[in-house]
């Protein structure tokens, strides 16, 4: 027990604790720094030889209907409903988050993607004609297959949520999935796959392989067919180019910095309670958090009084025991970029309005902190934190808001408060991002219906929505004759003077402007 050091967990080092290789990967408690398990840290033959089993798995479970698939998986849902506290509980202690957001924002969420797509998916997947606007004697159709075993690498902020999203897609569509989760939280995923095996599915269509990044870089090289891969923008380069190398397709869910638009005329108590909800959400450890302010000086002062205010009354501490606002950090480096970015603002001339330290004691904690009078020359609003800090900034006009809130290398998530929500739809789509929320925040996060990702350096592909389960799928176009054709076509051999002048005479026919019974003639 006792505060969780730096030397215990350092995170992202690519090897293990102190940059060795370890045999096991431990996991501790953020908010106490107990140790809750350890999990293998397992090698590349290992994790090939998980993905050679999933891919024998996948052969017959591909061959079920999607009826039967879709049934097998709502068992699977049912358990995880009837499973909730255990599972809410251990994301609590894993994750150190608060026990409300475990429930709504990681089972919930996983309940209702199973939900909807085993619903829209047999229609979602099923076979589609195309029609053919030049080749009217043939019918095309495209047919959605499963592509084999699809990878999933996920992060630590939702450790249930996110992978399972990506897991529930690929089985849905016919794949075997293996996931290989964070270093810092391999039980949650380990839970899931007990979850999964204690519902009677086959073992070896949905496996875990847990370890460090070197893991995740074995699963990329054993054979796998997509990978879908959700973490930081400077590890999803790596990934994308290992994928690369082996021209295997990639999904990429990187990095935010959400800015929040506060219009002239936005409603100061729905404004105010959203940056607060949307910038400590899970401590602020949400790549849609809101990472920046943008408020226009007639209501500026306003919002941010009122954002300090709620600010104070949150309460933080751990989740595990308590039912709290604000839990943990997660390991003792995501606290030190939260004070790096924080002492550069201040040393530029921001104002620190609450919070601004780390909690002494047992655990890591950051308190929930805002940051007044910052500009884009202080890192706090370029680079994206992943801790519970806000920094505002007065703006004179919408367009000044709309023109900061681009000048961003990320594009994930951004939103806009005001009260002419036409107005606000309007200046939505002037903002570079993903998606963008009128007067809410964080919500699309777990929609089922609709896509989710980033542009720019935010990533590329999309989860979510029906598409992200057509993206689950090797598409194949089958094309047949719609009437019995004996005897060669017109476009083959041979070719001669003839043929040519006919063929040139309808390039101007089909692909010219003006009337088409005159370009028809013209042909004669
Ligand atoms: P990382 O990029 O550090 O890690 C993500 C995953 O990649 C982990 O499982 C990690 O394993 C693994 N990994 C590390 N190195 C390699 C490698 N060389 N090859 C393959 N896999 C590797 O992200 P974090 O876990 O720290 O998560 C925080 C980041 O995730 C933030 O930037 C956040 O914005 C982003 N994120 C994006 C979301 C989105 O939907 N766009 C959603 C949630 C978070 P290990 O942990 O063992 O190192």
């Amino acid at each position: 027990m006792g505060q969780v050091t730096s030397e215990q967990v350092v995170k992202g080092n690519g090897a293990g604790p102190n940059g060795q290789s370890s045999a096991t990967v431990k996991s501790y408690a953020p908010a106490t720094g107990e140790l809750l398990g350890e999990a293998p840290n397992m090698g590349p033959d290992e994790v090939r030889a998980i993905v050679a089993r999933a891919k024998r798995a996948q052969e017959a479970w591909g061959a079920l209907s999607i009826e039967e698939r879709c049934e097998r998986v709502l068992r699977f849902r049912d358990a995880i409903v009837d499973r909730a506290d255990e599972i809410i509980d251990l994301l609590s202690r894993e994750c150190g988050k608060p026990r409300h957001e475990a429930l709504l924002h990681e089972v919930m969420v996983v309940a209702d993607i199973a939900t909807f797509f085993t619903k829209v998916a047999p229609q979602a997947l099923a076979p589609r004609e195309v029609p053919l606007h030049l080749m009217k004697h043939r019918r095309s159709f495209l047919h959605y297959g499963p592509r084999g075993v699809i990878g999933v690498i996920s992060p630590w902020n939702y450790p249930f949520q996110l992978p399972l999203r990506d897991v529930l897609l690929a089985v849905i569509a016919g794949n075997a999935a293996v996931l290989k989760p964070s270093e810092v939280t391999p039980l949650i995923a380990l839970k899931a796959k007990e979850v999964w095996d204690g519902a009677g599915l086959p073992e070896d269509v949905f496996q875990v392989v847990t370890g460090y990044g070197p893991t995740g870089a074995a699963l990329i090289d054993a054979g796998i067919q997509l990978c879908v891969f959700t973490g930081g923008v400077s590890t999803g380069k790596r990934v994308a180019a290992a994928c690369g190398e082996r021209l295997i397709p990639c999904v990429m869910e990187l990095g935010g910095k959400a800015p929040l638009i506060a219009c002239a005329d936005a409603d100061i108590e729905r404004t105010a309670q959203a940056i607060v909800f949307g910038g400590f959400s899970n401590a602020g450890q949400v790549c849609i958090s809101v990472e920046r302010v943008y408020a226009h000086k007639q209501v500026h002062d306003r919002i941010l009084d009122r954002a300090v205010e709620i600010t104070r009354g949150l309460r933080q501490g751990d989740p595990s025991k308590d039912f709290v606002d604000v839990g943990a950090i997660i390991f003792p480096h995501q606290i030190d970029v939260a004070e790096k970015h924080i002492k550069d603002a201040l040393e530029k001339g921001a104002t620190l309005k609450v919070g601004g330290k780390r909690r002494k004691g047992e655990g890591q904690f950051f308190e929930p902190t805002i940051l007044a009078g910052c500009s884009h020359d202080m890192t706090v609003m370029t680079q994206e934190i992943f801790g519970p800090v806000v920094p505002f900034m007065q703006v004179d006009s919408e367009d000044e808001a709309i023109r900061l809130a681009n000048e961003s290398h990320l594009g994930l998530n951004a939103y806009v408060f005001t009260a002419d929500r036409d107005r606000g739809h309007r200046l939505a789509e002037r903002v570079q991002a993903g998606s963008v929320l009128v007067n809410d925040v964080l919500s699309n996060g777990g929609t089922a219906e609709t896509p989710f990702g980033g542009i720019k350096q935010s990533g590329f592909g999309r989860v979510l929505g029906e598409d992200s389960l057509r993206e689950m799928c090797d598409v194949r176009h089958i094309s047949t004759d719609r009437v019995r054709m004996t005897g060669k076509d017109p476009l083959w051999y041979p070719y001669s003077e003839t043929s040519y002048k006919w063929f040139k005479k309808g390039l101007r026919a089909l692909f010219s402007s003006g009337n088409i019974l005159r370009r028809i003639g013209d042909m004669f």
